[in-house]
């Protein structure tokens, strides 16, 4: 038999990667080691003895400040104790695919809007996204509002129900599924829970700064790459999964236009792209076709089609010279309208964070001190 060690990284890599391939060679006998209140991922409940250390080690749940440290010896340790007749399986990244995992998914609960106002109690750069906002103007256009993620890790906006009220004993996991199955929109950031509801194929947008973000390594903070995951969302999700760029207002113009007026066509996307949409069958005056294909979309308008891709493309480059890229993050980190829990200027209302502001070339200090 085997023993599969529990992931303790991000929700994201254990939703994305280390359930597929869990799905993919558990076999009947075999011990999963992962949280206990999350069983509903796993095709067995996590035994909670191999839970205990990563619980020691990170009581408030992960925090990517806080080495491991001697956590990976102990999972084994603890693993051999209890079986010591096991196969130790521990997930890496070797770029296999797996398929989907068959979840045994809660049944949904009717919404208009999700959203997960993710908020990590550590320094994160995506902290600070203007949720409260984004749910009041989806309220002041009559939709509900259903919060998706945990009470710990979530913004305080208003909603007409959140996940970890529907079903508390897992956090809000099961809540947060049934939402994401019963939403008419889902919107969250390159986060865990926007791989959720690809997974459970709920309508999405996922929000970055700029055009083409989805696709690149974006520099989050302290000039540390991270690579945007759109690629593997826009794949999972069978029925409509599309970037959206910008802010507060950006997000409503496409929620108004997904939750109105938008028809999902499985692809293939050749035969229309040179096509104006009054050409697809049964269009009406004012629709919106999405054509989806598993790499791609062609979103079809009156006004003209835009195809969103999905293949990587290169890092950005810096735009300015390394020592004005240094004089710039000095100046933020030393101001006293430097807010070092995001990673934001607290005048510049903008959606990005320092670390991307200091290299380019059209950002300017809003206290004029760059
Ligand atoms: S006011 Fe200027 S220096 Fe201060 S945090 Fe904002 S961008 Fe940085």
């Amino acid at each position: 038999m085997k023993v599969f060690l529990p992931w303790f990284g991000h929700f994201g890599d254990l939703v994305r990667d280390v359930l597929p391939w869990i799905w993919a060679h558990w076999q009947p006998g075999d011990v999963i080691g992962g949280d206990p209140r999350q069983a509903l991922l796993y095709p067995v409940p996590p035994e909670p003895v191999l839970w205990a250390p990563v619980a020691a080690q990170y009581p408030h749940g992960y925090d990517s400040h806080i080495r491991p440290g001697e956590l990976p010896d102990a999972l084994r340790r603890v693993a051999l104790a209890r079986w010591p007749r096991a196969v130790l399986r521990q997930w890496s990244r070797t770029g296999e695919v797996f398929p989907k995992p068959s979840l045994r998914l809660p049944d949904p609960v009717a919404i208009d809007v999700v959203l997960a106002p993710r908020r990590k109690p550590y320094a994160d750069a995506k902290n600070g996204w203007p949720w409260e906002a984004l749910a009041q103007g989806c309220q002041a256009r009559g939709w509900t509002v259903g919060l998706a993620g945990t009470r710990e890790e979530s913004a305080s906006v208003p909603h007409a129900i959140a996940a970890w009220d529907i079903a508390p004993a897992d956090g809000g996991l099961c809540g947060t599924i049934a939402l994401l199955r019963g939403a008419r929109a889902v919107v969250t950031l390159d986060s865990g829970i926007g791989h959720l509801a690809s997974l459970v194929d709920a309508p999405q947008l996922v929000v970055y700064p700029r055009r083409g973000d989805e696709r690149r390594s974006l520099v989050l903070r302290d000039g540390r790459h991270a690579q945007m995951r759109f690629a593997d969302m826009h794949r999972w999700n069978t029925r409509l999964c599309l970037p959206v760029w910008g802010g507060v207002d950006a997000v409503l113009t496409a929620l108004i236009e997904v939750m109105t007026r938008t028809q999902i066509a499985l692809g293939p996307i050749a035969p229309w792209r040179a096509h104006h949409v009054s050409r697809v069958p049964g269009w009406e005056a004012g629709q919106t076709i999405v054509v989806k294909e598993t790499e791609r979309s062609l979103i079809m308008r009156p006004e003209g089609n835009v195809l969103i891709e999905t293949s990587p493309l290169p890092p950005a480059r810096p735009a300015i010279p390394v020592h004005e890229r240094e004089r710039r993050r000095a100046t933020c980190r030393a101001c006293a309208h430097y807010r070092a829990g995001s990673d934001r200027c607290a005048v510049c209302g903008c959606g990005f964070v320092i670390a991307e502001r200091i290299v380019s070339r059209v950002a300017r200090c809003p206290g004029g001190f760059w």
